[in-house]
């Protein structure tokens, strides 16, 4: 059944409704991945190649011969630094006269340049932890770090709801891994309570080390972790925290910093801060910042820092720009000013889809905002026909999501104009209406 067509579609929401569990399953195993691309279709016909994209958060995409320009709904360039910017590109086009686009050598074999010494410092200073090292991706600084910090005898605790660079990271450590329900600090003590041999947490424990992995936002929820409660319990227990910022770094909190200053958690509580800089940096690359020791440690041991080549020079140079810009160190409020849109686009964004009868997950200032569409069927139809209307949103479900909490999942950023999502909102209401996805009635004024 090829769920991509709209003609396939008709007949597949009956039976998707109707059948038991064991055929839905059957079905789902003729689809290829999360986004619900048919195996039948050819990769390259999976996606919208996107030609270019402009400062103003639109991009352009090219389908097999159609190009047309979208509002972008789906990216996370949470700050608009993800396209020109006054103050960042001038100083990338610099550092990639001054160094190339690669350093073609890894950390220790020549690959550490001026930029990378100084781009660890500034996240280092940037997160609030006394040293950092970076990685040339987000997935991989996850997925290998975590086996570096733990191994077999050792226990991972982790959020149901994490992303894969961190399952794959937990799988690949060797360790005991357990799962807590999805941001449920009581749940995650019940699960500690009962690792911990004899339920005396502080006289004796059958693990080497236990390590606790969350989220700063959840990337499919749009969710803020519940890091207050879930530090207080990690302490009592004497495990570690391990938090994964790549949605909250530079998009949540007064001045960017991410979930600890928004929810008040002194990082010093945290003992590993992880991140991307895929989000709000606008470039590419993760990041780890803890103790000196730590970081210490993890440059001597990590694979991921020994043997693969270090972070792309000018993209180095788009996170320490960015994060100049964010404090201010460029000489202007642009970073004030950028934060603030953020927060008011999303709850603007947030409480208008609420009102017009939406179910919305995820909390107020967070920028990702799932819509949920429930039945899978809904997926293609939703986001084709809010492409029609030059809206591009991005749909997720199984195995991204559980198999009937398909959602389409938009990210706002700072660089949307109010004027954009008034359109968006417009388009979104109208393809609701179409695919029969608004679960509650809206609010008189709004239909
Ligand atoms: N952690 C989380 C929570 C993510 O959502 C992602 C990807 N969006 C990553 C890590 C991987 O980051 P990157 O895309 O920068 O490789």
């Amino acid at each position: 059944i090829d769920l991509w067509s709209h003609s396939s579609l008709q007949g597949y929401a009956p039976i998707c409704l109707g059948l038991e569990d064991f055929y839905i399953r059957r079905l789902y195993l003729r689809i290829q991945d999360c986004f619900n691309r048919p195996i039948s279709s050819p990769p390259d016909a999976w996606f919208d190649v996107v030609e270019r994209v402009s400062k103003d958060n639109n991009k352009t995409l090219q389908r097999t011969k159609n190009v047309s320009r979208c509002l972008n709904l789906g990216s996370y360039n949470y700050l608009g630094f993800a396209a020109a910017d006054e103050y960042c590109t001038p100083r990338v086009i610099e550092s990639l006269k001054r160094f190339s686009p690669s350093t073609c050598s890894s950390r220790v074999d020549g690959g550490t340049t001026t930029l990378h010494t100084e781009l660890e410092e500034r996240v280092a200073s940037f997160v609030g932890k006394p040293a950092a090292v970076v990685f040339g991706m987000g997935y991989v600084t996850n997925s290998a770090i975590l086996p570096v910090l733990i191994g077999k005898g050792g226990l991972i605790i982790s959020d149901s709801l994490n992303h894969n660079s961190i399952v794959n990271g937990a799988r690949g450590s060797g360790a005991t891994v357990r799962v807590f329900q999805h941001n449920t600090p009581s749940h995650l003590e019940k699960v500690l309570r009962e690792q911990i041999a004899d339920g005396q947490p502080r006289t004796h424990r059958p693990w080497k080390k236990i390590i606790i992995v969350v989220e700063g936002i959840y990337s499919m929820e749009g969710e803020l972790c519940k890091l207050p409660e879930i530090v207080a319990v990690c302490k009592k227990y004497k495990a570690y925290v391990y938090l994964d910022e790549a949605h909250s770094i530079g998009a949540v909190g007064k001045t960017g910093r991410g979930v600890c200053e928004l929810l008040g958690v002194d990082t010093a509580e945290v003992d590993v801060m992880m991140g991307t800089f895929t989000k709000s940096f606008g470039s590419c690359g993760g990041y780890i910042a803890g103790s000196k020791e730590l970081i210490q440690y993890l440059k001597y041991t990590c694979p991921a820092h020994l043997y693969a080549t270090s972070v792309s020079p000018p993209a180095a140079q788009q996170i320490i720009s960015s994060i100049k810009v964010i404090l201010g160190e460029d000489g202007s409020s642009r970073g004030a000013q950028k934060l603030a849109g953020i927060r008011e686009n999303s709850n603007f964004f947030r409480s208008e889809l609420q009102k017009m009868g939406f179910e919305v997950l995820g909390d107020n200032d967070s920028p990702v905002m799932p819509i949920m569409l429930y039945n899978p069927s809904k997926i293609p139809a939703f986001s084709r026909e809010c492409l029609k209307r030059n809206v591009a949103v991005v749909t997720v479900a199984f195995p991204a999501t559980p198999l009937l909490l398909a959602r389409a999942r938009i990210c706002i950023s700072a660089a949307h104009t109010r004027k954009d999502l008034i359109k968006a909102l417009e388009v979104i209401s109208s393809v609701g209406d179409l695919v029969g996805v608004k679960y509650f009635p809206a609010e008189p004024n709004k239909q």
